[in-house]
């Protein structure tokens, strides 16, 4: 490969560089061109009439961003990575919840008697208190998912979901790993985003790919694997939520029947 085609190649890779499909002003006729991202505007001849078509160019906050702070090879991560990985993420806290629970219920009742499950917790407390249970349930999981949040964003930017995926929280001014205080607020601003059917969240899936609580904190989440690598992980990983999914609803279906 030579080295332009090679830098064309990078472009592509990177996302700065897009493929468009246009109709001529004059014969109408449709044709491909190769615009920068980082244009406003673009002309280009018909193939077949000649005649110089001016093209308008959508210019997203994340071009001008790349462009500013020459970013080359840093990519904005959108928000089906991001849903990916925050399921690995609640996978990884009910497992972590589920070893709490089962710790507490073999504590109280030692490992005969009571299933090992959450609820074995509940059972060994019922002999006690019904809402003791309850709370302390409620209590374990809400504390232990907001400090999963919070130690691992605080101490290194990326959660063990966001690591999986090559995902990194960073500061929206110099893209550099957020401070524990940021990673605390932010924590608070997801529950802003999440409050109304996920809007919030959802938010990361156009152009300038942030969420609600990324304008809030001033902050970018971004992908830092190599582009073929991480797509071949995205899917794997996403193939793997489809198969748990699938499982649960015929295990679902088998135990209606
Ligand atoms: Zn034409």
């Amino acid at each position: 490969m030579s080295l332009p085609e090679q830098i064309w190649n990078n472009c592509f890779r990177y996302g700065k560089m897009k493929k468009m499909i246009i109709n001529c002003e004059r014969c109408n006729c449709e044709y491909e061109i190769v615009v920068s991202i980082f244009n406003k505007k673009a002309v280009s001849e018909c193939p077949d009439c000649e005649h110089r078509n001016k093209v308008k160019l959508f210019k997203s906050r994340i071009s001008r961003e790349i462009e500013k702070n020459n970013l080359h090879g840093m990519r904005f991560s959108g928000f089906w990575i991001r849903a990916v990985a925050y399921f690995y993420d609640v996978i990884i806290i009910l497992i972590l919840c589920t070893v709490i629970f089962c710790g507490i219920a073999i504590a109280i009742n030692g490992t005969n008697g009571y299933g090992l499950s959450w609820y074995g917790i509940n059972w060994a407390l019922d002999s006690f208190d019904v809402r003791i249970a309850d709370t302390l349930i409620y209590a374990v999981l809400f504390t232990g998912t907001f400090l999963y949040f919070w130690i691992f964003v605080g101490a290194i930017g990326r959660t063990p979901g966001k690591m999986l995926l090559g995902l990194k929280i960073v500061n929206g001014s110099d893209y550099k790993k957020i401070t524990w205080l940021k990673a605390f607020a932010r924590l608070w601003a997801i529950s802003l985003s999440s409050l109304v059917l996920f809007i919030g969240n959802i938010m990361a899936a156009f152009s300038d790919k942030l969420a609600l609580h990324d304008y809030i904190c001033n902050t970018r989440v971004v992908n830092i694997r190599e582009p073929k690598k991480s797509k071949l992980i995205f899917y794997i990983c996403l193939g793997f939520i489809l198969l748990i999914l699938v499982s649960i609803l015929v295990i679902f279906v088998i135990i209606n029947i």
